[in-house]
């Protein structure tokens, strides 16, 4: 089979031949259709992921079909259209996950990190990562739903906003994108912040109810003349413009962060306590939740905006995405 490598921290990518992988008990083999890149494929590009081990196949926005399965799969069979996501699978023992809270498990894998993931034409996953993709999903829209999509979906349906709050989110690009348009399907009164207004029109095609050019206008007081936001979704990841966000927020409001600056935030805590508002980080979610997502988005009609490239321009794909001209996710098709 064909895959996309990285083999050492800093390295170009490498495109090499490899024998098919046999799944073990388990576990299923995913023939490829679609795999976006994400932001997070850097820590495998660059090597900030301490525990990495290389060569490694990056790509955690997998999506494509089950191909052959492993002793003791009872649920899953040949056939079946799959998502692999971030969440590459948890252990059932440790103390999280006998609480039944699978995304926090001490032991989680993470796709594309702790074992190969889809910047190949096969790859190998644990059943604990399997999302069913419902039929009217394309495989290339699948894919950055097991990422981008599950992070804001799930994110925002766990925020504590309801129908008819304010809810503002911040960036309008992979992550945003998607989140405007969840906001809007949630009930929300949804706000679009962004630098210029070049996005405008787009935002409020995805569902804005408002929009605030981040460079024109006084982003705090715009969101208190709405009463100040619920929820801040902070996908930008500007640390001095994220920090900046929570005088927007409304009364026990929160900012939620669920990609991270590469600065820390720098936040008064006079601000938080005078609103008993609160900052908080956001991990993605587990398979589960990545069909929720889908089926949300199905039911919806929320989909992603994406570029797609073949396996062989892969180092161009990378670029297009990290170089943020992409509007707005990069996906990598079969
Ligand atoms: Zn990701
Ligand atoms: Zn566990």
């Amino acid at each position: 089979m064909k895959v996309a490598q990285i083999s050492k921290a800093g390295g170009d990518w490498e495109l090499v031949e490899r024998d098919i992988p046999q799944p073990a008990a388990g576990q299923v083999r995913v023939k490829v259709e679609a795999c976006g890149i994400c932001h997070s494929d850097a820590l495998v590009k660059e090597g900030l992921w301490p525990t990495l081990q290389y060569p490694r196949i990056p790509g955690h926005e997998v999506a494509g079909l089950i191909d052959a399965v492993g002793d003791n799969v009872t649920a899953w069979r040949k056939g079946q259209r799959v998502g692999v996501g971030w969440h590459g699978g948890h252990c059932f023992v440790c103390e999280q996950c006998r609480r039944g809270d699978f995304a926090m498990c001490v032991n989680r894998k993470v796709t594309g990190i702790d074992f190969d993931g889809g910047y190949a034409e096969y790859m190998i996953a644990p059943v604990t990562a399997l999302a069913l993709i419902p039929d009217d999903v394309p495989a290339e829209h699948a894919g950055p739903f097991m990422c981008a999509g599950v992070t804001v979906y799930n994110a925002l349906r766990n925020s504590g906003a309801r129908a008819g709050d304010v809810v503002a989110v911040h960036g309008i690009g992979g992550l945003g994108h998607l989140g405007v348009q969840y906001a809007r399907q949630m009930g929300f009164h949804t706000v679009a912040v962004n630098r210029g207004n070049d996005k405008e029109p787009l935002a409020r095609e995805l569902g804005a109810h408002h929009y605030i050019d981040a460079t024109a206008e006084d982003v705090v007081s715009e969101l208190q003349k709405l009463g100040g936001a619920r929820v801040i979704l902070a996908t930008a990841p500007n640390a001095q413009a994220i920090s900046a966000l929570v005088d927007g927020l409304a009364p026990s409001g929160k900012l939620l962060v669920p990609a991270a600056p590469a600065e820390p935030l720098t936040i008064s805590m006079f601000s938080l306590i005078n609103r008993r508002t609160s900052v908080a980080g956001w991990y993605s979610g587990t398979a589960r939740d990545s069909q929720d997502t889908m089926e949300f988005s199905a039911l919806t009609g929320v989909q992603p905006m994406i570029e797609k490239y073949p396996l062989d321009r892969v180092a161009e794909a990378y670029e297009q995405m990290h170089s943020g001209r992409v509007r707005f996710r990069v996906v990598l098709t079969f």
